[in-house]
């Protein structure tokens, strides 16, 4: 196993459109083990394959304290949603970053395993707002795109700076 590069805004090829899976190999089964190890390993409730330079219709999230709650989607479709929900959402693509976002409160999804079995379930508050914002990266969309562009200009010029404070000489490790 290994954990995956996470790539952060505004970096373009996060808003690449994922392609559906196709096949069900031992390639993707692969994948999907590195996509949870990085997703426990950098503390986040959900990943999208998006945010490691995969453009497949794949992710995965855990939205339990426990961090035993482990599920697997692919080729998720949303097929019926309804109310609404506002939470603060995060993003690891978009670190240090919170805004409020408007879901929807209940879905139901259709989605496949990762041995290529399809199954259906309801889902409603936090799992709900996850599977939404995940989905959202499958199409290229991240959370900071339902802010306003003064807001999301922001939201960059943050970013700019945390990386510039990031920045430390070479050999000190
Ligand atoms: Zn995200």
């Amino acid at each position: 196993m290994a954990t995956l590069e996470i790539l952060e805004f505004p970096d373009p090829r996060l808003r690449t459109v994922a392609k559906p899976v196709t096949d069900f190999t031992s390639e993707l089964k692969q994948l999907v083990k590195d996509m949870i190890e990085t997703m426990y390993a950098a503390n986040g409730i959900g990943l999208a394959a998006t945010q490691v330079n995969v453009h497949q219709q794949l992710l995965v999230l855990d939205v339990s304290d426990s961090r035993d709650q482990l599920r697997v989607y692919i080729n998720p479709e949303i097929l019926e949603s309804s109310g609404s929900q506002n939470c603060e959402e995060g993003c690891l693509s978009v670190p240090g970053i919170y805004a409020d976002v408007q879901r929807a409160e209940h879905i139901r999804v259709r989605a496949f395993d990762a041995e290529g079995k399809v199954f259906e379930e309801s889902l409603e508050g936090m799992h709900a707002i996850c599977l939404q914002h995940e989905m959202d990266h499958l199409q290229g969309k991240l959370f900071v795109d339902y802010l306003s562009p003064l807001k999301r200009q922001m939201v960059r010029k943050k970013l700019e700076k945390q990386k510039k404070a990031d920045k430390r000489p070479a050999a000190v490790l």
